[in-house]
């Protein structure tokens, strides 16, 4: 999607397992699966699998706060809202190891500080790439703008698909989860709510929950 983040190298990590190790687990998992990992077409997988994973939990080696941080600009005038939305987002679900496809719809009201836009992508990718629960994401986004940010209010809405749900379990395929965070005035106040939802086109979110 964006642009690659900063990694963290393999010897950097303290206990991290090494390549090796990680295509050996990937050789236990084709065994467990039924397969052969020996046979011509899946001699290459285990390489392909860890090497896809360093794409797939990439956000590991970001830092939300510090990717925010450096980057704000201090503006005063500017005081509408910010919205950025339909970005799309690939995650993974903590549970089942299997991708949660989505978009993400991210606004703020500033205070004095403003960040570029390409930012709040980055941001929902940092904590995309990683395995997660869509609730949890949501909350982790919002907070994370709030803080660096410090603006008046901030909205997160999340839409996504879940393959745990789609491949394996109830077998629900076309299902969305929709989960959302309002802090500040789109907590406070029903019609800058209400802006944001209709920017959004309104993605079912009726009751705002928030914990
Ligand atoms: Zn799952």
């Amino acid at each position: 999607m964006s642009s690659k983040p900063k990694k963290t190298r393999q010897s950097e990590a303290p206990g991290r397992p090494t390549r090796d190790e990680a295509e050996d687990a990937v050789r236990v998992l084709l065994r467990w699966a039924g397969d052969d990992p020996q046979r011509e077409g899946l001699l290459d997988t285990p390489a392909r699998v860890v090497r896809s994973y360093e794409e797939f939990f990439a956000g590991y080696a970001v830092d939300p706060r510090e990717l925010l941080a450096r980057t704000f600009s201090e503006v005063d005038g500017y005081d509408e809202m910010i919205v950025l939305k339909d970005i799309r987002f690939e995650s993974y679900c903590e549970h089942h190891m299997v991708p949660i496809i989505g978009r993400a719809h991210v606004a703020y009201l500033p205070g004095h500080r403003v960040v570029g836009i390409s930012k709040l992508a980055r941001l929902v990718d940092a904590f995309a790439k990683r395995l997660q629960i869509q609730e949890k994401m949501t909350v982790q986004i919002a907070d994370t703008l709030n803080e660096v940010l410090q603006p008046e209010g901030v909205g997160v809405i999340l839409e996504a698909a879940h393959q745990c749900m789609s491949t394996r379990g109830v077998h629900k395929a076309g299902v969305t989860m929709v989960t959302s965070r309002m802090l500040g005035t789109f907590r406070t106040d029903p019609s800058t709510r209400r802006e944001f939802l209709s920017i959004v086109g309104n993605p079912g979110v009726v009751a705002v929950a928030n914990t």
